[in-house]
C-alpha cells in the first residue's frame, strides 16, 4: 500500500538523530547543563545581529504580503543578483543572477542538483568521509547509485588511486565537501587541482563530462587565515551547493542555493534542469523573507572566532590525552580515532560519562568518531575531565 522504501527510510532515523534524541531525553533527566552533546551540527553562535535588522527592515519596507509571497521558482531576480555579487566580490568570480537558483539550504540544493544529472544506471562518487544523507539523496531522491571511496584516514584528503579506479562510464559527478563534515579538513589546491585534471582526463577518455558537486555549507568557517581555493575556478563543470546554515547560523529557516557556471558544458540546459528537478521535487521557491535576508547579509557571518577556539581547546585537549586526529581547519567537528576498533562501541562507553558522540561508520570511515564543537565554550572546558576518564579506561 506504501512504498516500502519511503515507510524504510521514514522508520530509521539516523544514527546522529537517534543519538540527538537520546540526548534530549538525557538532558531531562539530569538537566541540560550536565549532558555534553556534541552529536549534532547545530550552530551555538548566534546569527548576527544584521539578521535581526535584515527581517525587521524587509517587514516594514515590504509590508505584509510582499515578504511573504512567492517569488520566481528560481529565487526572486534582485536577491540572486546581490548574490552573484557577493560570490563575485570574494571570490573573484563573474557569476550573474542567472547562474544562481535559490533552495531551501545545502540538502535542497544537493538533492535537485542529483535529481538534475541522474539517468538511468549513472553512479555519484562520494569521497569518505562523507554526509551520510548523500546516500538517501542519490539513492532514494534521484534513483542513482553512490560509490564510495574509502578515506585517506592521513590527512583526510583524496586517494587518487581509489578514485581514479572507481570513475567508469557510468559515473555522473563527484561529491566534494570541503570544509569536511565530520573531518573538518579543508582541500588543498594542489588535492583540487589533482582533481580538476583527474576528472578532466576521466571526461575526454568516456566522452561526456563528468561533474563535480561541490557541497559547501561551511565555505566560510575556516581558521588559522586559510584561504579556501574556489573550485568553479579549477573545474569548469562544477555545481555548487551552498547554505546560510552554518555561515549565518540560520538552520531552521532553510535558505541557500545552486550555482550553475556559464562555463559549465550547456549550462543553460543545466540550468534547466535544475530548475525541473525544483519542480518535480515540489519546491515552488526558496523562503521569500529569508531570500531577502540573505541579500542583505551575504557578504557577513556569525563569529566564526568561538568556533576556532573550541576547535583549539579541543584539538590539543584530546591531543595531550593520546587521541590521533588530523587537525582541523575548517568546519565545527574533530574527527578522532576511536580508542578501540569499533566505535560504535567506543561511543556507548562514552555514554557512561555523558558525552555523545558519533561513530564514523555512517560517514564511511569506521574506527572514528565524530565531535560537533559548535556548543558554549565553558562546556568543552567541563568536558576534558571526562574526556580524561574515559581514555583512562584504554590505558
Ligand atoms: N552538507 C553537509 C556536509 C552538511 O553537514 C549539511 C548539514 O549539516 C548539509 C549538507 C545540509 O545542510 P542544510 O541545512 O543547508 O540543508
Amino acid at each position: 500500500m506504501f512504498s516500502k522504501s519511503m515507510v524504510e527510510l521514514g522508520q530509521k532515523r539516523s544514527t546522529i538523530r537517534e543519538i540527538f534524541e537520546y540526548g534530549k531525553k538525557r538532558a531531562a533527566e539530569i538537566g541540560a547543563e550536565n549532558l555534553f552533546d556534541f552529536s549534532i551540527g547545530n550552530p551555538s553562535v548566534p546569527a548576527p545581529d544584521s539578521v535581526r535588522g535584515a527581517v525587521l527592515h524587509i517587514l516594514d519596507t515590504e509590508g505584509p504580503v510582499n515578504s511573504h509571497s512567492y517569488t520566481s521558482a528560481q529565487g526572486d531576480y534582485n536577491v540572486r543578483a546581490a548574490l552573484a555579487d557577493s560570490l563575485n566580490r570574494r571570490f573573484d568570480t563573474a557569476f550573474a543572477a542567472d547562474n544562481l537558483y535559490l533552495t531551501m539550504g545545502a540538502a535542497a540544493a544537493l538533492s535537485a542538483c542529483f535529481k538534475a544529472l541522474a539517468e538511468p544506471g549513472d553512479e555519484f562518487i562520494a569521497i569518505a568521509p562523507f554526509f551520510p544523507e548523500y546516500r538517501c539523496f542519490v539513492e532514494h531522491g534521484a534513483g542513482a547509485k553512490l560509490v564510495v571511496i574509502d578515506a585517506d584516514t592521513k590527512h583526510f584528503q583524496i586517494d587518487f588511486d581509489k578514485l581514479s579506479a572507481a570513475v567508469n562510464p557510468h559515473t555522473k559527478a563527484v561529491i566534494i565537501n570541503s570544509p569536511n563534515n565530520p573531518s573538518g579538513t579543508v582541500y588543498s589546491e594542489e588535492t583540487i587541482k589533482t582533481l580538476s585534471s583527474l576528472l578532466e582526463e576521466k571526461s575526454r577518455q568516456y566522452n561526456h563530462p563528468i561533474f563535480i558537486i561541490s557541497d559547501e555549507p561551511y565555505r566560510e568557517l575556516v581558521y588559522d587565515g586559510i584561504q579556501i581555493p574556489f573550485i568553479t575556478k579549477y573545474y569548469r563543470n562544477t555545481f555548487v551547493c551552498y547554505s546560510y546554515s552554518k555561515s549565518l547560523s540560520l538552520p531552521g529557516e532553510r535558505i541557500g542555493y545552486i550555482v550553475v557556471p556559464s562555463e559549465l558544458e550547456n549550462a543553460k540546459t543545466a540550468y534547466a534542469a535544475v530548475c525541473g528537478a525544483g519542480r518535480s521535487l515540489g519546491y515552488v521557491n526558496a523562503p521569500s523573507l529569508f531570500q531577502r535576508v540573505a541579500a542583505i547579509c551575504a557578504d557577513q557571518t556569525s563569529d566564526i572566532s568561538i568556533y576556532e577556539r573550541n576547535r583549539n581547546l579541543l584539538y590539543h585537549g584530546l591531543s595531550d590525552l593520546g587521541f590521533s586526529c588530523v587537525k582541523p581547519q575548517g568546519a565545527f567537528y574533530i574527527f578522532p580515532r576511536s580508542l578501540e576498533p569499533d566505535a560504535a562501541a567506543f561511543c556507548e562507553r562514552a555514554k557512561k560519562y555523558d558525552l555523545l558522540l558519533v561513530p564514523g561508520d555512517d560517514f564511511g570511515c569506521p574506527g572514528h568518531v565524530r565531535i560537533s564543537y559548535c556548543v558554549p565554550t565553558r562546556r568543552i572546558e567541563r568536558a576534558m575531565d571526562l574526556f580524561a576518564k574515559l581514555a583512562a579506561e584504554y590505558q
